[in-house]
């Protein structure tokens, strides 16, 4: 505490941090591409999503937010302040590892998007009939491929599409697709999990029936020879005649007329 009668100057830090906050509710950094965040520690940066500046996050340990800056036009006579993203709260929902798997991910798209031939559409094979289906798992590959397929087909997740007054129109379907990935990401390793559990299960009473089926075997050949003698009294038909201790077969009908 301190309670000085005679006011000394404040050593100031040298980066000015204001504590100013933007009203507009907080910016989801799981809603940017993997390549408009930087989350490598101590440089957080992020593309302002009002003026598509890219500028430093702030307060990482606290609140984070970006830093106060001006449009793309910053150096020019023409630069102004952006009003919508300075102070902008920033909700970092996403760890720097999952970050940087989707980056990683996401690198070949970059570069395919970068080629100026278009991509041939990929041939499909006839679609099979739902018996023949076998019900897969949605895995975090599947959507990467999916989310990749669409961002290569969509103007928006490219940045192409841009709102009237010069503001990029987000992609619904490409931030669904993000955040399944991610969420896929975080539970594979228990879905995992649970797979191998049922794997070895499966294999444990495979094995206990390969081990039971010598004890089968033998009890079946151990009855085989009662089995074939049955078999062939059952084929023979009675030698000889006609029994002849029972009665004889009428060869003549007993009616008087006859
Ligand atoms: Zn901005
Ligand atoms: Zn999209």
């Amino acid at each position: 505490m301190t309670t000085t009668a005679t006011p000394t100057a404040r050593k100031r830090p040298r980066k000015t941090r204001t504590k100013k906050i933007n009203p507009l509710p907080p910016i989801t950094a799981s809603r940017l591409a993997s390549n408009e965040i930087d989350l490598a520690p101590g440089r957080e940066h992020m593309v302002c999503p009002e003026c598509r500046t890219w500028c430093p996050i702030t307060g990482m340990n606290g609140t984070p937010k970006l830093v106060p800056h001006h449009t793309d036009r910053a150096g020019t006579p023409n630069a102004r302040r952006c009003t919508a993203g300075s102070d902008r709260r920033v909700t970092i929902d996403i760890t720097v590892e999952d970050w940087r798997t989707v980056l990683t991910e996401a690198r070949p798209t970059t570069v395919s998007r970068r080629a100026t031939k278009v991509l041939p559409k990929p041939k499909t094979a006839p679609a099979p009939a739902a018996s023949q289906l076998t019900p897969a798992p949605l895995s975090a590959e599947t959507v990467r491929r999916a989310l990749r397929q669409h961002q290569q087909q969509c103007r928006a997740c490219r940045g192409e599409i841009a709102s009237r007054d010069g503001m990029p129109l987000p992609c619904r379907d490409g931030e669904r697709l993000a955040i399944t990935f991610l969420r896929l990401l975080r539970q594979e390793p228990r879905r995992r999990a649970v797979r191998d559990f049922f794997a070895r299960e499966r294999r444990q009473f495979d094995r206990q029936y390969a081990a039971a089926a010598p004890t089968r075997t033998a009890q079946w050949s151990a009855v085989l020879p009662q089995v074939a003698d049955a078999d062939t009294r059952r084929a023979q038909l009675p030698e000889g005649d006609a029994p002849t201790e029972s009665p004889a077969v009428p060869l003549t009908t007993l009616h008087p007329a006859a």
